[in-house]
């Protein structure tokens, strides 16, 4: 399937160049027919409806004459949309025969208000002729005399249509592409892989990364306030308090307004973080996809870590008691998150002993079911 992307959003064809021709043709010979000796004027509502009333006039055989028309809506103060005209159609349409060329009639909006134009300046008679038409979206009265295709209630885009000002020139139309973001909440105990495998996943689905270590980890490097804060309680494997963690998270999210979706790894570590993601997501018309968790062996945990603090240069992992104690902490305080997610038939568990390479095959195994 065909896709493009404009600004900040993708589109899939939805209708093909050849269908559009043919719902042209469709309009035009129907037009041909009804309007062969009357002369009537072409008035095209710009900017959408250029191209469609460009093909229709240039299959019209019979003596017309062409007009145009533009109007704008602005989200006025109440709940309706207030629509003006930016330009008037010349010369005077007063006795004449109009056909109303629209690209798309949605909820019907700027079709009332050219009706009342066209009553005001006297006009013989008016018909309206539209490429698209939303039938479950349209909530006037008038009747829609010429309809190319009627379409679901989709936004489109293509053949004269736009997004903020872009996809007009394209010969067939696209539906904005509704793809659900995959937000993976990575869990284990300290040192099972949650990194790691993170690094790998990220590739592999084209999420992004949020680990809340990291950040903190970063943020000590450069003498943040919030490093200063965060010190304090990751020295002694303790966790920060939630409402410092769940602001950063809440920012590190904002950061990335294009993700497709987020793997969160050390987050949440509470109950109350997971309440906030929660919400968080839920505001972004989202939400968890699944809980992930690698389990492995305290003892297991307890040897990488120590192996880690040769080289990982984090003073929790250097010290045994530390180690100890954040495994302890995350039975205390953490490990409760499974049966959060549990409730939510939301979590998976993986055995997170083998190479790299296998637990990806695991955990790929789950992500790829949600
Ligand atoms: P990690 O790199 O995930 O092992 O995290 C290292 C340390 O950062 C933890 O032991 C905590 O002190 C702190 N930390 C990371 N994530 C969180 C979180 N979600 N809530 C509270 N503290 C956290």
């Amino acid at each position: 399937m065909d896709t493009i992307r404009l600004h900040d959003l993708n589109f899939e064809e939805s209708i093909s160049k050849t269908e559009v021709q043919q719902a042209i043709n469709g309009v035009a010979v129907r037009l041909n027919d009804d309007f062969k000796d009357k002369r009537p004027v072409f008035l095209t509502v710009l900017n959408g409806a250029f191209l469609f009333s460009a093909e229709l006039i240039k299959k019209f055989n019979h003596e017309c004459e062409l007009s145009f028309i533009k109007v704008a809506s602005y989200d006025g103060l109440t709940q309706n949309d207030e629509i003006y005209t930016v330009m008037g159609a010349e010369p005077s349409l007063k006795n004449r025969d109009v056909i109303v060329v629209e690209d798309i009639v949605d909820s019907g909006n700027t079709i009332d208000i050219i009706i009342q134009i066209l009553k005001d300046e006297g006009v013989n008679s008016y018909k309206i002729a539209t490429l698209f038409y939303k039938p479950q979206a349209y909530s006037k009265n008038h009747a829609i005399d010429y309809i190319g295709l009627e379409i679901a209630n989709d936004f489109i885009v293509g053949f004269g249509l736009d997004y903020k000002g872009l996809g007009r020139n394209f010969t067939s139309i696209y539906k904005l592409k509704n793809t659900p973001m995959k937000n993976l909440v990575l869990f284990g105990p300290p040192g099972a892989g949650k990194g790691t495998q993170a690094e790998v996943l990220k590739e592999k689905y084209d999420l992004v990364h949020i680990s809340t270590g990291d950040v903190f980890r970063y943020n000590i490097k450069n003498a943040t306030e919030l490093g200063t804060l965060a010190k304090s309680y990751i020295d002694k494997g303790q966790l920060v308090p939630d409402s410092v963690t769940i602001d950063m998270l809440n920012a590190e999210v904002e950061k990335n307004p294009e993700a497709k979706g987020f793997i969160f790894d050390g987050f949440p570590r509470t109950e109350a973080q997971a309440d906030a993601l929660a919400v968080l997501l839920e505001s972004k018309g989202t939400e968890v996809a699944g809980m992930v968790a690698l389990e492995v062996d305290d003892e297991v945990l307890v040897q990488r870590l120590l192996v880690r603090g040769k080289t990982s240069g984090r003073a929790d992992d250097a010290d045994e008691a530390v180690i100890r104690n954040r495994i302890k902490v995350y039975y205390a305080e953490t490990a409760i998150l499974k049966g959060y997610y549990e409730k939510q038939n939301k979590y998976h568990g993986v055995n997170g002993v083998g190479s790299v390479a296998e637990i990806t095959d695991r955990l790929s195994n789950v992500i790829d079911t949600l």
